[in-house]
């Protein structure tokens, strides 16, 4: 683990404090949310998302130990809560053992595509260095080890809809927002602290990824959060955020699946229209720009009508394909809007 992680968790009202890994450009340093209750000393806790690996997962551990002032007010959490299945959000789920877990009906639909910790240890450690996906793989997941100490831990509770929870008098609803970033996204709203963890509906300062989708449908979620009224909204990645950059983030959001129509109306090949979408970067300064060609792939299988689990080793290979030829052309070779060999997707 190469990154550093952070050294307090960051007070968002009394009862909310959010983890907040600087993971600009990389994948996989996902935000959690702590939430305490009102009664000092009570220990009721729910943690919201849980991180990518052991050692991170401890690390968090012990800075929610440091929000208590002893060892009777010392936060235990009872409740995790996974806004969606992806292992940055719920590899940790294990090192919990004593705590409710809870995710959406659908989440499990998700779970099915999503490489347990040793087939992601594997495939990271088995594929080929000299390959753009062995090397994207390495530089991107590599920082993480072999995933040793978690494991797929599946939750205990699943609900349909919206749940309402409340954690020694602080209300929690937790409301169905997918599929929009996988196929069982939920959304945290916490209505007397006035914040929002959107989970990977929302990203921040990087390229979105969204692998259910399609676009309109992560918009939709975008909106129900905003319905919310927050005045902080937690992304699943990057800072926390305004609701008008919510906004702006949901716009943007149209306006590529606008892009990305005409491109199928005009029967463009999505390679094609994948490069052409990274050469006209609108936000440049966001990282992992490869990430538009996996917003492209998912919306042509939305607009192509095709069904069941979308291949995500197969969308990060894709990517990896368009990084590799930024790189080169970075380094003097070929022209960064060409198309890479071998990426359909
Ligand atoms: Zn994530």
């Amino acid at each position: 683990m190469n990154t550093p992680l952070p050294h307090a968790l960051r007070a968002l009202t009394p009862n909310v404090h959010a983890w907040l890994p600087d993971g600009h450009a990389t994948w996989g340093m996902a935000n959690c949310v702590v939430v305490t209750g009102r009664t000092a000393g009570s220990g009721a806790a729910l943690l919201v998302d849980t991180p990518y690996t052991a050692g991170m997962t401890r690390h968090l551990q012990q800075l929610i130990d440091g929000l208590g002032d002893g060892p009777a007010g010392r936060p235990e959490v009872r409740t995790v809560v996974n806004t969606h299945g992806n292992g940055d959000h719920s590899y940790g789920n294990g090192l919990f053992p004593d705590a409710e877990i809870i995710a959406t009906d659908a989440n499990g639909e998700h779970l099915c595509a999503e490489p347990a910790p040793a087939d992601l240890a594997g495939l990271i450690a088995g594929s080929d260095p000299d390959s753009p996906l062995g090397a994207y793989m390495r530089r991107h997941f590599g920082r993480y080890g072999d995933f040793g100490g978690v494991s797929t831990v599946h939750p205990t509770r699943t609900f349909s809809g919206e749940l309402d929870l409340d954690v020694d008098g602080v209300e929690v609803r937790l409301i169905e927002v997918g599929p929009a970033h996988t196929a069982g996204d939920l959304i945290v709203h916490l209505p007397q602290e006035g914040v929002v963890c959107a989970g990977d509906v929302v990203f921040n300062e990087d390229h979105p990824v969204h692998w259910a989708g399609p676009l309109e449908s992560v918009h939709r979620a975008c909106r129900r959060i905003l319905d919310c009224d927050p005045r902080v909204v937690v992304p699943g990645h990057g800072p926390v955020m305004t609701p008008a950059e919510v906004r702006r983030y949901a716009d943007y959001l149209l306006d590529l699946r606008d892009a990305v129509h005409r491109g199928h109306g005009a029967g463009r090949p999505l390679p094609v229209l994948a490069a052409e979408l990274i050469a006209d970067d609108p936000y440049p300064a966001w990282g992992l720009t490869e990430r538009m060609a996996i917003l492209a792939a998912v919306e042509y299988r939305a607009l192509d009508g095709e069904t069941g689990r979308p291949d995500l080793v197969g969308l990060v290979g894709m990517a990896a394909g368009f990084a590799h030829r930024r790189e080169g052309a970075a380094a003097g070779g070929t022209a960064a809007g060409s198309v890479p060999a071998g990426s359909g997707g």
